[in-house]
């Protein structure tokens, strides 16, 4: 796939290059990369960078840091593993991640998380933020014996991340609410490029939703959000077996915003999100609270498929 430059990833050729002029295998060099991943992390309250760094079956190298989010609860916090499968999901990264190098031992909610990955009992993890030549890959299945994972609740044919997802949704013709909360002559002055984009919001939105991975409560949603230059990010929100460890649709779309070079959140003017209205597990109060938070001019918007 091609993808424009981002810090958060490399290419298969360019890690291939990188990791011939320093004489290392690709899993060798993983570990020389975590500091520039700790680099990345946003981390006000605790000031605590966590850098993650995986290769995927395609070759290419994947990057995740920790966010922190002053003024909310701290389960809106992203984890640097969680943004890692964020980022590889996203990009289309795998089908597999063989290796991941992590500055700090994952804690219990990451090590759960990545469950949601097929066979990642076999994938190797080293827990370093320094250059190793000869780093101590162990498999995950050794950080995390007896996991309880997907096939605990789902057959083995339900697909997992990082497989293809297609949930057959489309909009309620008539389901445009429109929720703001401030009124749009607010909306940082871009009401009317909200309003030109709202249908390429909308369908990005839709498009984030049907790739979602919510087996668990089968009540998939999607979140798009555009900047004050018109550009669409957007995120498919993802469940844990374990319910608590699941990456919510809007922290999905803020991961794709920093992959792809994103800066302050206060140019983030326009959000909309899509999910089945009246459904038993919804996002929009908790998106809403944490757009409120990281961009409070940030225009909102709700609208409900099938
Ligand atoms: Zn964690």
């Amino acid at each position: 796939m091609n993808q424009p430059p981002s810090k958060y990833i490399i290419t298969a050729s360019e890690a291939e290059s990188m990791a011939r002029s320093k004489g290392l295998s690709l899993p060798q060099l993983l570990p020389s990369l975590v500091k520039s991943a700790q680099d990345l992390a946003r981390t006000p309250i605790s000031n605590f960078a966590v850098g993650a760094v995986g290769l995927g079956s395609d070759g290419r190298i994947f990057f995740g840091c920790n966010i922190e989010f002053p003024g909310l609860p701290l389960h809106h916090s992203i984890h640097a593993e969680q943004f890692l499968i964020t980022n590889l999901a996203a990009h289309g990264g795998g089908p597999k991640l063989l290796h991941i190098a992590v500055s700090a031992a994952p804690c219990g909610h990451c090590r759960q998380f990545l469950q949601e990955l097929r066979n990642i009992s076999e994938t190797q993890i080293v827990i370093t933020d320094q250059p190793e030549e000869n780093p101590d890959y162990k498999p995950i299945s050794s950080i995390l014996p007896n996991p309880f994972g997907p096939f605990d609740l789902l057959d083995q044919e339900t697909p997992l991340i990082l497989e293809k997802h297609d949930n057959q949704l489309s909009l309620k013709h008539d389901s445009s609410i429109i929720q703001n909360g401030i009124t749009p002559n607010l909306s940082n002055g871009n009401c009317e490029l909200i309003d030109t984009n709202e249908e390429a919001l909308k369908t990005e939105a839709l498009e984030a939703a049907r790739r979602s991975h919510a087996p668990y409560s089968n009540c998939p949603s999607g979140v798009a959000l555009m900047d004050c230059e018109g550009k669409v990010y957007k995120g498919s929100y993802m469940e844990s077996a374990a319910y608590n460890p699941s990456m919510m649709p809007v922290q999905a779309a803020l991961v794709a915003y920093m992959v792809a070079g994103g800066g302050g959140y206060e140019r983030i003017v326009a959000a909309v999100m899509v999910e089945k209205g009246g459904a038993p597990v919804r996002q929009e109060d908790t998106a809403r609270l944490m757009m409120k938070y990281i961009s409070p001019k940030c225009d909102f918007r709700v609208f409900h498929c099938v």
